[in-house]
């Protein structure tokens, strides 16, 4: 999952990279609405955590634009006071969610797991694919109840696949969403990570489908 962060604050920025990165997420980052907004508007993220206020454009703009450029992923606002007024600008320009300064990191990643589970469909905090299971709270997976040690990308990987289970993810969209901006990004690495999660997970759980993508599949289901 990929997370932009919009805030002009060095350190709550800062803090925010870290324990969005420490979470599993990739992150980038602004510092200023414009850039923020460019970003937005170019990058594909699974969740946004936007300041309201601040420099070059407010918070509130950049939202607005997002919305009626037809940008559909979950925001969550930071407001500075807590200002009744704010927040419902905030919702109205189109927020999801909204945590007002200061805050305990805990709650802000706890609302971001909700928020894009929902956005991925689904209402349940532990994600399935039959016997195949992902606690993201605890960045854990099992098979049959046994833990499966999985490197940090390898978790990435198969945190967006589970989220997207039985639809077949391209390639270049799994790439955008395991991948920060600055990432180096080989393409031939999303075979080597989908080679060794099969190693871990069984073969038969992720499907190619040729010039298409991969399919995170129940093989129980499939076969029966
Ligand atoms: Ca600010």
């Amino acid at each position: 999952m990929r997370c932009l962060v919009v805030e002009d604050d060095p350190d709550l920025r800062r803090q925010l990279e870290q324990a969005l990165s420490d979470a599993g997420y990739a992150v980038d980052i602004a510092a200023d609405g414009e850039e923020g907004h460019f970003l937005g508007d170019t990058e594909p993220y699974d969740a946004v955590v936007l300041d309201l206020g601040l420099p070059v454009m407010d918070g509130v703009t950049v939202l607005e634009r997002w919305r009626k450029a037809g940008l559909k992923t979950p925001v969550l606002i930071l407001t500075a006071r807590d200002r009744w007024s704010e927040k419902v600008a905030g919702f109205d320009a189109g927020a999801d969610d909204y945590l007002t300064k200061p805050f305990h990191i805990e709650e802000l990643l706890a609302r971001l797991r909700a928020l894009v589970r929902r956005a991925a469909g689904h209402a349940s905090p532990a994600l399935e694919c039959g016997n195949l299971r992902l606690d993201p709270r605890a960045q854990r997976a099992s098979l049959n109840g046994d833990p499966v040690k999985l490197t940090s990308h390898e978790l990435r990987l198969l945190t967006y696949m589970i989220h997207h289970s039985g639809r077949v993810v391209p390639r270049t969209e799994l790439i955008e969403h395991i991948y920060d901006q600055d990432f180096d990004r080989d393409s031939n690495t999303i075979e080597v990570f989908i080679g060794r999660l099969r190693k871990k997970i069984g073969s038969d759980r992720i499907v190619t489908v040729r010039g298409l993508g991969y399919q995170l599949v129940d093989p129980d289901q499939a076969s029966a």
